[in-house]
Formats: structure tokens, C-alpha cells, sequence
């Protein structure tokens, strides 16, 4: 079956009955699962939080200073990963959050390279993005996480505030079209001394967690660590 019907029967039968698995249709789900603890243990994970000088680290060298990051699963087209990010981002299912931030959690939990980290700072989004979508999905994925590692989530320290584009024709010769990403401390006492653990739904060039930290950074942390659900080649 084509992957557009496939999922447009999935979707179908789910809205039927909403406690099947979205992958196999299994009805042996527990908690909040949206997937069967079968088709949980079948999704791609990367192990990069095992796992020093991973690619995500790597991305980071000569950018930002990080104490240890990484992504759970890889992002693939056509996968379950997609479909679990299109219900995060486009269907409201906070179920999809909490799934993949619990599947966070597990990850860092088995790792020994996270330890250290005291609290959970989601990567914020523009009031009037999160006015419209209603949640922030970052917060989401903090949730799934604290449910399985305990830790605080600091959830108002920073915001986001609008994009700008670069400034002149030569600049957008040479940044490409991309806009400069703001970030605002709102509270920097709450994150002085502290072990952060930024987390985000995706990583693909880093660009927003490299604005971000650095902001973060003037508020002098102990140290900063950042963990994504996926990652993906762009
Ligand atoms: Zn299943």
C-alpha cells in the first residue's frame, strides 16, 4: 500500500479508535502510548548519548562549548519518526511529545555522560507562534523527560524574540537567506551555576541551539548540554 494511504488509513482507524497502536494497530498500549511497546522498541535509535565525539557533538566543535548532547532517533521520510513529528507539529497530539520525551528519557538514563545535568530548559518559541499553536512542542518533549529522569524544567528563563534578516544584499550573499536568531535571558539568576540540559524536537545544522547557548551562557552556568529527539541530514 502507498505511504499516503497506508497513513491516511492509520489516521482513520485512529480517530476510530484512538487507543490503538498508530504503527501496527495494536491495543496493547500503556500510559498515554500512542505505540505498542513492540513498535517502541523498533524505532531507530541512534545511541548517540553513549557515545563521545557523536555526530551531533561534532557539529558543535568550534561553535559553542557543550558538556555532552546528542539525539535519540534518527529522522527519517517515510517513517513512524515522521509520523510521530507530524502529530507533534501539526495535529496537537501531545501524547506524541510525551512519548518521544519519555524515549529521551530512557536514552539518557542509560547513558552514564548525563549525570551531571540538574535542569531541563525546552528551546523556547516566539510568543505569537506558541499564541497560535498553543503549546511549545520543546516544552512537550521536557515533560516526557522529567517523567522519567525527574528533573526540574526551567520553562520561562528565556525567550525567543522575532527573527531578523540580515541586513544587507552582500549579507545575503553570504549567510544564504537564513535569519538571525534572537534569544532574551529573562531570569539569568535561575540559571546561574547550573547543569542545563537544552532540549529540542530536531537537529539538523545546530543553528538555533548555537544562538541559544550562547545566550544561555552569559547567565554563567555550570555547564550546558543539549539532547534533541531526532536527528536528520540536511
Ligand atoms: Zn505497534
Amino acid at each position: 500500500m502507498p505511504f499516503t494511504l497506508k497513513k491516511y488509513f492509520q489516521d482513520f482507524f485512529h480517530l476510530l479508535f484512538p487507543n490503538i497502536c498508530l504503527q501496527c494497530g495494536s491495543e496493547e498500549l500503556h500510559d498515554l502510548n500512542i505505540l505498542c511497546n513492540t513498535c517502541i522498541q523498533e524505532l531507530p535509535y541512534t545511541d548517540f548519548f553513549s557515545i563521545k565525539d557523536n555526530v551531533v557533538e561534532k557539529m558543535f566543535w568550534g561553535r559553542i562549548s557543550l558538556s555532552a548532547s546528542g539525539a535519540a532517533l534518527f529522522f527519517t521520510k517515510k517513517s513512524i519518526v515522521q509520523i510521530l513529528f507530524f502529530e507533534l507539529k501539526y495535529k496537537n497530539n501531545a501524547k506524541a511529545g510525551w512519548l518521544l520525551g519519555k524515549i529521551m528519557g530512557d536514552e539518557l538514563l542509560k547513558s552514564n555522560r548525563f549525570g551531571h545535568i540538574n535542569v531541563l530548559v525546552p528551546v523556547p518559541i516566539q510568543s505569537a507562534r506558541l499564541r497560535k499553536r498553543g503549546y511549545n512542542q520543546a516544552l512537550l518533549l521536557c515533560e516526557g523527560i522529567a517523567s522519567v529522569c525527574g528533573w526540574p524544567i526551567l520553562n520561562k528563563a528565556i525567550k525567543k524574540l522575532k527573527n531578523t534578516s540580515t541586513q544587507t544584499h552582500k549579507d545575503r550573499l553570504q549567510r544564504g537567506s537564513q535569519a538571525m536568531m534572537h534569544f532574551e535571558l529573562c531570569h539569568p539568576q535561575t540559571l546561574h551555576g547550573m547543569h542545563l540540559l537544552v532540549i529540542d524536537d530536531v537537529v539538523t545544522t545546530g543553528a538555533t541551539m548555537e544562538a541559544l547557548g550562547h545566550c544561555l551562557l552569559t547567565a554563567q552556568p555550570a555547564s550546558i548540554g543539549f539532547a534533541a529527539a531526532a536527528y536528520t541530514l540536511h
